[in-house]
């Protein structure tokens, strides 16, 4: 994925939080400010959001601003907890909708992932079982397997212990990832850009700022930032 979001505060609309924004995730899928690769993001999408403490995924394989179903929908569902991302796949990499994030990790946990690691590196490190279960064979997805395989130790500790080892395997890999369990999220910066915002009703984390207000900060390279309901925590990954 190459632009992402996430939303944890008020419950909001996706209309409010995606399509409306002079910047948003809409708005970046074919018009992206501060992408360092790739020019659209038309491969797909996929979003994921929260009732209590139930989770729905919706991911289509097409550019989000021709999916007239998701274009009703928006304005109707409303979260407190919404992760998003706008596809532009890696050369190389396989399509569908089994390849859009968010990926769904148990207990409901989603995961989006903006950059790219060789499957080479990144597959030995899931467990046999679990590579059985991976339903595509996309780097993000050998991540997603790769994180969920460490959630007993929490999101942000699972996270930071991939970001770190697989970064350590593969120095050229881009590992920005976003990942959520309803109460917080958790974002890195590792090789692509990462901003978050916290207003009255609630805190955004996203690949770039969705509008030109003041208040958006810019997450250092090599850095994990934590986002709960008491603040935001940030972690030097380097
Ligand atoms: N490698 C991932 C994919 O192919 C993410 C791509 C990206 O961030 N541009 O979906």
């Amino acid at each position: 994925m190459c632009r992402h979001s996430a939303w944890l505060g008020r419950p909001a609309t996706l209309q409010e939080l995606l399509v409306e924004p002079p910047h948003g995730l809409v708005h970046q899928s074919w018009e992206p400010r501060r992408q360092r690769h790739g020019v659209v993001n038309a491969d797909g999408f996929g979003i994921g959001w929260y009732d209590g403490d139930s989770v729905a995924r919706y991911r289509r394989p097409v550019p989000i601003w021709g999916d007239a179903s998701f274009l009703s929908m928006a304005p109707v569902i409303r979260s407190g907890c919404v992760l998003a991302a706008v596809r532009s796949a890696t050369v190389g990499g396989p399509g569908g909708e089994e390849a859009c994030a968010p990926f769904l990790l148990p207990g409901g946990v989603l995961l989006s992932h903006n950059g790219a690691v060789p499957v080479d590196v990144v597959a030995p490190l899931v467990p046999s079982a679990a590579l059985a279960a991976i339903g595509s064979t996309v780097d993000s997805a050998f991540l997603a397997a790769l994180v969920a395989e460490r959630l007993a130790a929490g999101v942000a500790a699972a996270v930071s212990s991939v970001v770190r080892e697989v970064g350590a395997l593969a120095p050229d890999a881009r590992l920005n990832l976003l990942c959520t369990d309803g109460t917080s999220v958790v974002g890195t910066a590792w090789g692509d850009t990462l901003f978050w915002q916290v207003g009255s009703g609630g805190a955004v984390v996203a690949s770039e700022p969705s509008d030109d207000e003041p208040g958006w900060t810019e997450v250092p390279d090599r850095t994990l930032l934590h986002v709960t309901t008491d603040g935001v925590v940030q972690e030097d990954l380097s």
